[in-house]
């Protein structure tokens, strides 16, 4: 192919001839000048090329500089500027990018042996008509230069594409290894919601999911529940159907398939985009949570039993021991252990009842909100404290009167003012004093309880209604807890579209506000099913009490 284009300018250059001088046509020089162009192509087809080393091809350019030669002096009579078919060869040799000074130079040797032979056989040996020749061997070089340049600029460019295609590919591997690794599912659409990639966890997770002897599916067929539910999750809700509109799941859990083979699945989802930032698709993560899920229900339902069992003895004993502390013929001393008696068993009682509500949590969605006065809930919270503030030497306070209704739970309301009330104690010094301040503030009602204790640490606040966090300051004061009675109260308020804030100075106090929407004001109806949490406990507190009757 490199030849070709020679041999059929030749064949033009034949051609002209045909009407320029056909004489010229039968000059020897000329017509051995065709036949060796001829030959040489023979040869390029001929030669296995392919077997010999690759820089031996490089002959035929070099053969090809004999073959303009003779055609060039075979018509120098008729036609002028021949030699200029040299550019075919030495495009050629420089374009094939190896050694390119020495190709350059063989260039210009080659041109000035084919320009300059004809002039040493007719013996004209006068220097001008030398150098007169000089023209067409200076524009072969300049193109063997240009050409070369090209040519190494053009392999360097390869050379840093194949290296980049190298990398990537190790790359794409890299991270075929890795998704093929992880024990997470990963399912790749595109913009449609065409599957693009599947790695193997997900293609296992997907077959659990099938129909019952079935061996593949569409989407809407999939088994996908929400967990804890038999109804299949509906179109608008199913994990795939949200990722394609757009939208981010984040750890959602999911049951797949069915009977002992379903898996529990936590599902993230997340877009991505292309380069030029449009929207190319999204990928979805699938965590089996089954054993985990197990796990939690265990500890739970253990959790439930246990404080369950507990609680009806300790009810027992701290009603004895409140009982005893009424009887007139005890000594002072005695009495006074019966309070701290009675103040550790409730304690322990609380931390009991913490862990209760917070194993049944989402059991039973059967809660009814009822009108109260949360003014006169705290002022009944107070009353109750008021022995252990007594005990403790903190002065416990009220300001503030009128009413503030609620549409709310009671048991829970009264849960979370207890368990902010007992908390400012817990955590206050003896000569400190304890603020319940009950306030309306627009569309809230709203309890500020305020203490002048231990404080809370900016980095602990972000987490302190978190289950089992605790402060770093409570834990180096050694003050017992468990860190679930503020997470509950937090998740009580939210039931009850209300918040439940903190603003704390270590050394200084706390401040924790309870807000909940005013009877009336249209943010209190009915409260949502994971409130179940509130009756669960106040059912099971009932069962006890009755029990405790009974003995
Ligand atoms: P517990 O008191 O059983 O640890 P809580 O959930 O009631 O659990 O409280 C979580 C943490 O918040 C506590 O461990 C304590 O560090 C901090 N905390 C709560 N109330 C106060 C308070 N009034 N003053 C200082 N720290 C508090």
């Amino acid at each position: 192919m490199s030849q070709l284009p020679l041999n059929l300018t030749l064949l033009l250059v034949a051609a002209t001839l045909v009407f320029a001088d056909p004489q010229a046509l039968t000059l020897p020089t000329f017509v051995a000048g065709q036949v060796a162009a001829l030959i040489i192509l023979l040869l390029c087809a001929a030669v296995p090329w392919g077997r010999l080393p690759d820089w031996w091809v490089l002959v035929i350019p070099l053969l090809d500089f004999v073959a303009v030669g003779l055609v060039r002096s075979g018509a120098a009579g008729v036609l002028s500027g021949l030699g200029l078919l040299a550019v075919f060869p030495v495009m050629w040799l420089a374009g094939a990018g190896r050694r390119p000074r020495l190709i350059v130079a063989v260039c210009a040797f080659a041109s000035l042996l084919m320009v300059w032979t004809p002039l040493l056989i007719i013996g004209d040996h006068a220097p001008h008509t030398f150098v007169a020749e000089l023209v067409v061997p200076l524009m072969l070089v300049s193109v063997a230069v240009a050409m070369s340049v090209l040519t190494l600029s053009g392999i360097a460019q390869q050379e840093r594409v194949e290296e980049l295609l190298a990398r990537s590919e190790t790359r794409q591997r890299l991270l075929d290894t890795v998704l093929d690794t992880v024990d997470v599912g990963v399912l790749v659409i595109d913009d449609s919601g065409t599957d693009v990639f599947m790695n193997s966890r997900q293609r296992q997770l997907y077959l659990t999911a099938l129909p019952p002897g079935a061996d593949r599916a569409t989407e809407p067929e999939l088994l996908i529940y929400r967990d804890g539910s038999d109804a299949l999750v509906p179109a608008a809700e199913r994990p795939l159907g949200r990722a394609i509109a757009g939208e981010e799941l984040n750890h959602e859990v999911f049951r797949l398939g069915r009977g002992p083979q379903a898996r529990t699945v936590s599902i993230s989802a997340r877009e991505f985009r292309d380069a030029a930032g449009t929207r190319a698709g999204a990928v979805l993560a699938c965590t089996d949570v089954t054993e985990v899920v197990a796990a939690v229900r265990a500890r739970d339902s253990f959790l439930a039993a246990m404080s369950h069992e507990f609680r009806t003895p300790l009810t027992s004993l701290l009603g004895y021991a409140e009982l005893l502390q009424e009887d007139e013929s005890l000594s002072a001393a005695a009495r006074s252990d019966l309070v701290v008696m009675s103040r550790n068993a409730r304690h322990l009682r609380k931390m009991v009842d913490d862990i209760l509500a917070a194993s049944i949590e989402g059991s039973s969605p059967d809660v009814q909100r009822t009108k109260l006065d949360l003014a006169r809930l705290v002022r009944q919270a107070a009353a109750s404290a008021a022995p252990d503030a007594e005990s403790r030497g903190i002065a416990l306070r009220i300001e503030g009167d009128g009413e503030l209704p609620v549409n709310g739970d009671k048991t829970g309301v009264v849960r979370v003012l207890d368990n902010l009330v007992s908390n400012a104690l817990k955590y206050s010094e003896s000569g400190s004093s304890v603020t319940l301040i009950t306030e309306r503030d627009g569309e809230w009602a709203v309890c500020r309880v305020q203490d002048e204790g231990i404080g809370i640490a900016p980095e602990d606040l972000k987490r302190i209604f978190t289950r089992f966090q605790r402060g770093s300051s409570a834990l180096r004061s050694g003050i017992p807890g468990m860190g679930l009675g503020l997470a509950l109260a937090h998740e009580v308020a939210a039931l009850h579209g209300g918040r439940l804030e903190c603003t704390s100075e270590i050394g200084v106090g706390s401040v924790f506000t309870l807000r909940l929407p005013l009877a009336g004001t249209g943010h209190d109806g009915p409260l949502p099913a994971a409130s179940a949490h509130v009756d669960a406990v106040e059912r099971s507190h009932a069962s006890e009490r009755a029990d405790d009757g009974a003995s």
